[in-house]
């Protein structure tokens, strides 16, 4: 049995169905839209393509992480609180939401509208990335809509099925100028859509994703002549950039595997390699975004400046093969 060819068209096919849930995107705007690049967004309407075998794997992911996440409301005996995939449309353009899971009361049954967006990840990130934040307030401004007079609450579930981890970014409501500025960006990309406005590129940590990067303006770099030894010291350097990485993709998960074993305390010294886990209690730290928000007149009399460096990055150039 040859899993390879049969795996490269039934992804596709998974690819397919999925999509067919979301309806036909190229008739509204949706809130992952909203958060995203409008050239990205223009071009998988005008021109779409079809994503590797390897990128659909990847955005797979998310779909395993939501029935998970599913499974595990529903063995905690929450199912009656909660839907999945609700529909949220604004009254008059075509925008809409779909909602990962909406529950109507708290676990102890308060009322209350609270919507959880899944987002699967490798590595949970120190905080929630911008797109994710404007994703959720678009979703909860449209369930604004619907529901007026209710309070409404929503976060952010990241789950790292590699590392066995997840987090809550909890607290967000909705916000009126959040939702208006996301609106109003909504009615750009619709316009980008009518060739009313040009689908301007906007870099985000997505792009590596992105079936338009080849000839994307914001990727494109001016032409030059490096001389030939400094060509050689960047190529170099992306090599060992490439190596770094790989390296450091392995050790996580070497690390994952080890610490399993020891758990997290051990030490010992076998004939070839010592062993030694420790573990480091948690500290406290300030937050500056609480600070921020909380003592907005004590935030500037904290700032202090950070040093500027100098960034370097080096990329192998992919040739077009023909
Ligand atoms: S590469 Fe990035 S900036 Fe360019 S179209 Fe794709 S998402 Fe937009």
């Amino acid at each position: 049995m040859n899993l390879t060819p049969f795996f490269e068209t039934a992804v596709l096919a998974l690819n397919r169905n999925k999509s067919a849930e979301l309806g036909n995107r190229t008739q509204y705007i949706g809130s992952s839209d909203v958060s995203s690049c409008a050239r990205k967004v223009y071009l998988q309407r005008k021109n779409p393509t079809t994503p590797s075998v390897s990128t659909l794997l990847k955005f797979s992911r998310g779909h395993i992480a939501e029935t998970l996440i599913e499974n595990i409301f529903e063995a905690g005996g929450v199912k009656h609180l909660f839907d999945t995939q609700v529909e949220l449309r604004h009254p008059l353009y075509p925008l809409k939401a779909h909602v990962d899971f909406l529950f109507y009361a708290d676990f102890d049954g308060t009322p209350e509208l609270h919507v959880i967006e899944v987002k699967s990840v490798s590595g949970i990130p120190e905080e929630p990335y911008p797109q994710w934040e404007d994703q959720l307030a678009f979703q909860l401004g449209l369930l604004q809509f619907k529901y007026p007079d209710q309070k409404i609450g929503g976060s952010i579930l990241a789950i790292d099925l590699n590392a066995g981890q997840v987090h809550q970014f909890n607290g967000y409501q909705h916000n009126d100028s959040n939702f208006n500025y996301l609106y109003c960006r909504a009615l750009y990309l619709l316009d980008c859509l009518e060739e009313k406005e040009q689908a301007r590129p906007t870099v985000t940590h997505l792009c590596s994703y992105c079936s338009y990067r080849t000839d994307c303006p914001a990727m494109t770099l001016p032409k030059v002549d490096l001389p030939p030894e400094i060509e050689a010291l960047a190529n170099k350097y992306a090599q060992l950039n490439v190596t770094k990485s790989k390296a450091e993709k392995e050790m996580k998960s070497i690390r994952q595997e080890l610490v399993e074993f020891t758990g997290p305390v051990f030490k010992g010294r076998s004939n070839t390699v010592d062993l030694l886990v420790s573990y480091v209690e948690p500290t406290m730290i300030v937050d500056g975004s609480i600070v921020k928000k909380e003592y907005p007149d004590i935030y500037p009399g904290v700032l202090k400046e950070r040093a500027g460096y100098t960034k370097l990055e080096c990329k192998s150039v992919k040739t077009a093969t023909a």
